[in-house]
């Protein structure tokens, strides 16, 4: 599932796309059946928070979209392609699908550390998007889209303070690593995140969150909005630092972007120890059992 960088980054591509025009959308499968609300209106403008988007038409209606696991967007410059594949939406710009493609740099854009950052259309010549597979994508009112931030925690890379998150932290008794997935606690932190930033902060995933210090919290915080802002940039999610990588210079290998997600009976960059793993939140943790010491529970290599 794309996590928080990915959804901003998205919002600047589509933003930079599609704000300020006037924007042709279409379900040409019947699976959209809200694209007459919002078809041929002008976008104002396209918000993220946490791992959903917002693409504000103004007029009280607002597209609103989550990938959930299996969505995803592809896009490109030129004539809109042939319907393909169980598609949910279109959005394009009619004056721009009129122009050529840009030569050789239509592509999918993949996701994490499979996709290098290269070889992508600049935003601004995106003519059109698809959408496949997402968990939702429907006309929200703006009441709706309030009541959805309600509920949703601070997302670090919308420049939000962590109180909230501290507050909630400390008032529980669930694992620090179940509630850093918990979306009301933290918008737009995933899996990879989860893994990483407990691991930087030397922190046990199983960790009661009432017994996390507030600090240790604050500075998690802290590196969670540097280390996916980075992720926008690049698409990459690289959470190691320079001195504990083997490959020290040059761009950063694929095995040595990460500390200990998805590396389980690989040894620790740090101190050598094979790295565990043990489903939490149905998705895997992954933590190294000395740098991250702490209450131990059943795992496998
Ligand atoms: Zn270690």
């Amino acid at each position: 599932m794309p996590e928080g960088n990915e959804i901003h980054r998205w919002a600047e591509r589509h933003a930079a796309a599609f704000a300020g025009k006037a924007v042709r959308v279409d379900g040409p499968q019947g699976r959209f059946i809200d694209a007459a609300l919002i078809d041929g209106r002008k976008l104002q403008r396209v918000m993220a928070v946490g791992k959903h988007l917002g693409y504000d038409f103004g007029k009280d209606r607002i597209l609103h979209v989550h990938l959930g696991l299996q969505g995803d967007f592809t896009e490109g410059s030129g004539p809109l392609p042939e319907v393909r594949g169980a598609l949910r939406l279109r959005m394009w710009n009619a004056a721009a699908v009129k122009r050529p493609e840009v030569p050789g740099v239509s592509k999918r854009h993949g996701w994490y550390s499979n996709d290098d950052g290269t070889g992508h259309i600049a935003a601004d010549k995106v003519a059109w998007v698809e959408l496949r597979g997402p968990m939702d994508c429907s006309v929200f009112s703006q009441e709706m889209w309030e009541r959805l931030l309600k509920r949703l925690g601070p997302d670090p890379l919308n420049g939000d303070r962590p109180e909230r998150l501290v507050a909630k932290v400390a008032k529980s008794k669930k694992a620090i690593g179940a509630l850093l997935m918990d979306q009301s606690v933290a918008a737009g932190v995933g899996n990879i995140f989860r893994a990483e930033l407990l691991f930087r902060a030397r922190l046990n995933p199983f960790t009661p969150g009432s017994e996390v210090e507030k600090n240790t919290l604050r500075s998690i915080w802290k590196e969670a909005g540097v280390l996916m802002k980075a992720g926008m940039v690049d698409r990459r999610i690289v959470t190691t630092k320079p001195k504990d990588r083997l490959h020290k210079k040059g761009t950063v290998l694929k095995e040595e972007a990460h500390y200990v997600y998805r590396r389980q009976g690989r040894p620790c960059f740090v101190c050598g120890t094979k790295v565990l793993t043990k489903v939490m939140e149905g998705r895997n943790l992954f933590w190294c059992p000395v740098c991250q010491a702490g209450k131990q529970e059943e795992a496998h290599e």
